[in-house]
């Protein structure tokens, strides 16, 4: 059951890249989108600016010619004063001021009831005499001062603008006015001012005065009708300069400039539509993925790079967590690079729990092949080491011991003084053998020594050394004990280990059975 899931989990390494990839997501997708808040909105401000200051450009252009063509009725209007009486000369000089700029589509002079003096061009010329009923003759007459009128339908069926400037005599009386006025839907000096500056963008450029008519606007048709509904007319002539963003009266979105022209109450608006104005932005937006895919290509990358060096380590200690049963875990988890906080105390922990449970099943081993008496192996632990041997294939002799007429010591002196004599004597044998050597007890007062490589010639001498220093060491308060011995030897190659301890055995019996304190050697 806890096993049965492995394959399915996600691993560091996955869940580092997941997160890099996300992270790296939404931060791309972030700047992009700031970018292009900033882009879009660096190109309204820029497309207002522009427009402010093309209205405002256009419109100082406007009331210069304002005040240049007063200037000029001003001149005029002097002159006329004083030939008043004298028809021809009145026509000439209104003929002169308007041959004399493009300034006006017609010029005329009105005396103070409104009856027309002169007027050019020559085809109007009929109408002197008459006397002129439309309002901005009235506008004018009652004003008696320099006029820019509001636009009205002249007696010639023109929708105009008239200028006007009065004259009066010497005393100051009032005469009347010399005018000059601008066709709105015909070919005028306004629209060559303003119609020849029509940008490709959409931008477009519109006039109107302070009761929202429009004077000019590239679609003519619409020149002279009043606009309603557009929040920026209606406070035009009161703002000044400056920039909207505002949606028309034909519903589409706009980004408009505007100036006033003070001498006449006008107001000048260039505009032009925002779609088309961040129209330009996809390509924008376009161009900055272009130029930052390389840098996130690398940086994914680099990211990749990053989250394998971040989980190798500890990829590497759960491998070796998973295998700790196994041999060369120690070494391998030896090996794991771990260069960070984290992986260096978990590696250390784990080496650290290796290393204890080694150590513990060690012991555990030992214990469990030591006799606890004497320190020597017990059973267990001579049948693993016979089996090490019969696996290596390794010649061994045998030493069987027995401890002669053990039974008396332990009646007469007790169980415990017994057991000291095995100690004693487990410390006897220890001596006479060498490393490499195994040495067993194999029963209450029996021993096995294994001496591996060993002839039968050297074992004997060991068993015999080892008789004679049993027999010369004082065991007090025993006094001198005697030991039997028999010994035997597996040549390694034929038979199993195991007959040449029963050899051994049968060699010790007879040594019994001889008189015991002796070395007998099958
Ligand atoms: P022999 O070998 O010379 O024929 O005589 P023996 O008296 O030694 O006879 P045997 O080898 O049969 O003796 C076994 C005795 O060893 C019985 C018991 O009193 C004693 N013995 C066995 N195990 C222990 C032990 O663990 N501690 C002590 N103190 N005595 C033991
Ligand atoms: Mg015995
Ligand atoms: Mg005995």
């Amino acid at each position: 059951m806890p096993h049965a899931k492995h394959g399915l989990r996600l691993d560091l390494r996955t869940l580092i890249l997941v997160l890099c990839a996300f992270t790296a997501l939404v931060m791309l997708c972030a700047s992009y989108f700031a970018s292009y808040r900033v882009q879009r909105q660096l190109l309204i401000d820029h497309a207002l600016e522009a427009n402010r200051v093309y209205a405002s450009k256009l419109a100082a252009i406007t009331e210069t010619f304002i005040g240049n063509a007063l200037q000029q009725l001003s001149f005029s209007a002097g002159v006329q004063s004083r030939q008043l009486g004298d028809g021809a000369a009145l026509q000439g000089e209104t003929d002169r001021v308007l041959g004399q700029s493009m300034a006006f589509n017609s010029t005329f002079v009105i005396d103070t009831n409104g009856v027309l003096l002169a007027i050019s061009p020559a085809p109007l010329r009929h109408l002197v005499g008459s006397r002129m009923q439309s309002p901005g003759v009235q506008e004018a007459l009652q004003a008696r001062s320099p006029l820019v009128s509001t636009p009205y339908v002249s007696a010639a069926s023109n929708l105009v603008v008239a200028l006007s400037h009065p004259m009066f005599d010497s005393n100051g009386r009032y005469l009347g006015y010399v005018g000059g006025s601008l066709y709105l839907r015909e070919r005028n000096i306004l629209n060559s001012l303003l119609g020849e500056h029509f940008y490709k963008d959409g931008s477009y450029l519109y006039v109107v005065d302070r009761n929202r008519r429009l004077l000019y606007h590239p679609d003519s048709q619409r020149v002279g009708s009043v606009v309603q509904g557009n929040a920026l007319i209606d406070q035009l002539t009161t703002l000044g300069s400056g920039t909207r963003q505002l949606t028309n009266s034909q519903g589409v979105e706009m980004l408009a400039g505007f100036a006033n022209v003070p001498s006449a109450g006008w107001g000048v608006v260039a505009q032009q539509p925002l779609a088309q104005t961040v129209a330009p932005l996809s390509h924008l937006i376009l161009n900055v993925v272009g130029t930052s895919a390389p840098f996130a290509l690398v940086g994914s990358l680099l990211l990749w790079w990053l989250a394998m060096t971040i989980a190798r380590p500890l990829w590497q200690l759960a491998a070796g967590a998973r295998s700790m049963d196994r041999a060369g875990t120690a070494e391998r988890l030896h090996r794991v690079a771990a260069w960070y906080y984290e992986a260096a105390e978990l590696k250390r922990a784990l080496l650290f729990g290796l290393n204890l449970l080694q150590e513990r099943i060690g012991r555990l081993n030992r214990d469990a092949q030591t006799d606890p008496l004497t320190g020597l192996g017990n059973r267990r632990g001579l049948d693993f080491s016979l089996s090490l041997l019969e696996a290596e294939g390794r010649a061994f002799a045998v030493i069987a011991l027995d401890i002669d007429h053990f039974k008396r010591v332990n009646d007469s002196h007790g169980h415990e003084v017994g057991d000291q004599l095995l100690r004693r004597l487990a410390e006897l044998m220890r001596r006479c053998c060498r490393e490499g050597d195994l040495l067993c007890r194999t029963g209450g007062e029996e021993f096995l020594m294994l001496l591996p490589g060993a002839s039968l010639e050297a074992a004997a001498a060991v068993a015999e050394r080892l008789r004679a220093t049993v027999q010369a060491t004082p065991m007090p308060p025993v006094g001198a004990v005697t030991v039997s011995l028999g010994v035997a030897r597996w040549s390694g190659e034929t038979g199993e280990p195991g007959d040449a301890l029963s050899d051994a055995d049968r060699a010790l019996y007879q040594a019994k059975q001889q008189g015991r304190n002796r070395v007998t050697v099958t």
